[in-house]
């Protein structure tokens, strides 16, 4: 495989481990982000520019030096609490900055794009597992943003011809085995590397938000996926869309869940360590349970998760934190 691919975010947690599945598949990525929580040092010896989404100068300017075949679009603000709090920020950077992308897209005549989209468009689930087929309602600015991405990508598909795939994320976790890339949000919210950060003392404690939603032990549930096995299906992507029009959506997660309690002691397994924690109010936004069926991209994309046990994906991302070479805690 070739080809030279745009990469919105490729500097940010799930963007990097992209660019480095596409650079060993060889194919030619170029890096645009803004670095508000992206790193240089994810991306080194790949082009990088720095640019934001909100400037369409600065994306009339990247799409006017290379001839790019597809896009990949990962750049969005990732928060449901920050979202609940400042809904303003979430619909102008994943609304407006995904239009702006389109609009790029349009002038210099690059077709296909895949968009990352989220499980938070489904809501409160009414099914134990979650198909693509199920109900869309969000429960925060955050979902909301993605799907009215995944109606606007449908819509640019039926009157301008474009290709787009979406892919709707469970609990993305884990880092790259070789230990040169890893979450490093700043401020980080998400369980995992939150737990791992109580773990090396970087934070007091674990706090837990909620212990009374309807689940076996009354903390949320959830479904975590590997960074690498969400990169895997996005370079599937890009095969399957050289055969099929339109706008497709695709879940992507393991099919297993785990209560925010059960990931705790994976991770007590994994780093031996005995995790302090303290149970808090609920998040705003939070929806109590969250598993995919992920047999629709299985079937058409040909996928599969190498990674998914809960062990093996905190054991991975225990690598990356102990010694993380760029980020709040490097
Ligand atoms: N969570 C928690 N403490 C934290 C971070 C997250 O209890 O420090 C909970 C959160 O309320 C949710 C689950 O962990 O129930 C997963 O949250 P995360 O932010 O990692 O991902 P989300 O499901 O919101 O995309």
């Amino acid at each position: 495989m070739s080809g030279k691919v745009l990469v919105c975010g490729g500097a940010g947690y799930i963007g990097s481990h992209m660019v480095r599945q596409l650079v060993a598949a060889g194919f030619e990525p170029v890096v645009f982000d803004n670095l508000s929580q992206g790193h240089a040092a994810a991306v080194e010896g790949v082009p990088l520019v720095r640019g934001d989404l909100l400037d369409p100068a600065a994306l009339a300017a990247v799409f006017a030096g290379h001839e790019f075949d597809a896009v990949y679009h990962f750049a969005a603000l990732i928060s449901v609490g920050d979202s609940v709090i400042a809904p303003e920020l979430y619909y102008r950077n994943n609304v407006v900055g995904a239009l702006n992308l389109l609009d790029a897209m349009r002038t210099a005549g690059v077709g296909r794009i895949v968009f990352s989209s989220t499980a938070a468009v489904y809501g409160n689930p009414r099914t134990d597992k979650i198909a693509e087929t199920h109900p869309q309602a969000p429960i925060n600015p955050y979902g909301w943003s993605k799907l009215m991405m995944e109606q606007i990508l449908a819509d640019h598909a039926r009157a301008h011809g474009i290709r787009a795939v979406s892919f709707r994320y469970f609990n993305a976790a884990g880092a790259d085995p070789g230990g040169a890339i890893g979450e490093a949000h700043d401020p980080e919210t998400h369980l995992v590397p939150n737990i791992l950060c109580a773990a090396l003392g970087l934070r007091p404690m674990l706090e837990i938000f909620g212990d009374d939603y309807d689940t076996s032990d009354g903390t949320c549930v959830r479904d975590y996926i590997h960074v690498n096995d969400i990169a895997s299906a996005h370079l599937a992507a890009l095969d399957w869309m050289d055969a099929h029009e339109g706008a497709h959506v695709f879940n992507l997660g393991n099919g297993s869940g785990f209560s925010n309690l059960e990931v705790l002691e994976a991770a007590r397994k994994v780093t031996g360590i005995d995790i302090p924690h303290r149970i808090r109010p609920r998040r705003e936004g939070d929806a109590g349970t969250l598993v995919a069926d992920s047999a629709k991209a299985q079937s058409h994309l040909g996928w599969r998760p190498q990674h998914s046990g809960i062990e093996e994906i905190i054991e991975s991302a225990w690598a990356w934190h102990r010694a993380p070479k760029y980020g709040p805690f490097a």
